[in-house]
């Protein structure tokens, strides 16, 4: 049963496609960033179909599925998805890489053959496996929790020619899944029911919301490069005018009272989750009296910092 699902679209997606709607399609970082996205999309599609074929099959043991957990032990770490058992956990790595490929159980790479030849090479995902379950061992160890942590590669795409040479850790392909799944059980309860509840419960707890840090800091993209301004919601254009205390586009004249919204949802991706007024003024494209009445009525907290109200936009708009 799961019973935390996977949402559609991650914090991380969302912060990419606000930085490619605000750079110009020439910049030298634009490329890569489109690339980036589209991998963090397929990703996402990978595990979605793990979701659903998770919730249409039922197993004959007591269980629940949690999607994406974003944990801390001895460092942070991210499961994509974790069963948890009664007599053990199993964390479900899911790999969606297109290709022939080839995994060496001693390599620190697998290597990746395309259609038309070329070959690449990327980490060992049975290392990242490895290393997830070490966070998550350490995770129970730290929090009273005595259960065995397994794991599984789950390869999305079973017609990619897959050569996993013998490795200590197994790996299935999504139609194989469920029978894994079904032998993989212990008739050995090694919690109580309500030690059972206690573990979701202390997984469920100890998750945080991951917040990825700012694009331009992650990509080493000057804030300048980015185009400023709030954004049309109808014809998409930047550049939206402050007029009787709501938003006039110039370009198709239509009104939108709370555009500026998505554009502090923006800065929050691309800069920072904090802002000055007059950072906000120049993002924003408006004068002081409007960016004092957002403040105001969006109730944006504030901390003073050297003489200077330094606002939070992360405590009205949760990313
Ligand atoms: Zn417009």
């Amino acid at each position: 049963m799961i019973l935390k699902y996977l949402s559609e679209k991650s914090t991380e997606i969302s912060a990419l496609e606000s930085a490619l709607e605000r750079l110009n399609p020439h910049h030298s970082s634009y490329a890569y960033l489109e690339q980036t996205l589209y991998r963090k999309k397929s990703g996402i599609a990978g595990e979605l179909q793990l979701q659903k074929l998770l919730n249409t099959k039922t197993l004959l043991y007591d269980n629940f599925i949690l999607f994406d957990l974003h944990l801390f032990s001895s460092g942070l770490f991210q499961i994509d998805c974790l069963l948890v058992t009664r007599s053990f956990v199993l964390v479900l790595e899911m790999k969606n890489i297109a290709g022939s490929i080839v995994i060496h159980p001693t390599s620190h790479n697998l290597e990746r053959t395309r259609s038309d030849g070329q070959v690449n090479y990327m980490r060992n995902p049975f290392y990242q496996l490895r290393e997830t379950m070490d966070l998550l061992e350490d995770f129970f160890l730290m929090n009273g929790i005595n259960l065995p942590v397994k794991g599984v590669l789950v390869f999305r795409d079973a017609n990619s020619a897959l050569n996993v040479k013998e490795n200590s850790l197994p790996s299935v392909t999504l139609p194989d899944l469920h029978g894994f799944l079904r032998r993989t059980k212990s008739n050995e309860n090694l919690l109580t029911p309500e030690a059972f509840i206690n573990v979701i419960d202390s997984l469920l707890t100890k998750h945080f919301c991951y917040i990825p840090k700012p694009i331009s800091e992650r990509f080493d993209i000057p804030k300048k490069d980015f185009t400023i301004g709030v954004k049309c919601p109808n014809c998409l254009k930047f550049g939206m005018k402050r007029l009787h205390g709501t938003w006039m586009c110039v370009d198709c004249k239509n009104f939108h009272r709370t555009a500026h919204i998505s554009a502090l949802l923006d800065y929050q991706f691309l800069f920072s989750k904090t802002i000055s007024r007059i950072e906000m003024e120049k993002f924003l494209q408006c004068g002081t009296s409007t960016a004092r009445t957002i403040v105001k009525n969006e109730k944006i907290h504030y901390e003073v910092q050297k003489n200077k109200k330094i606002y939070q936009l992360n405590s009205p708009y949760h990313l």
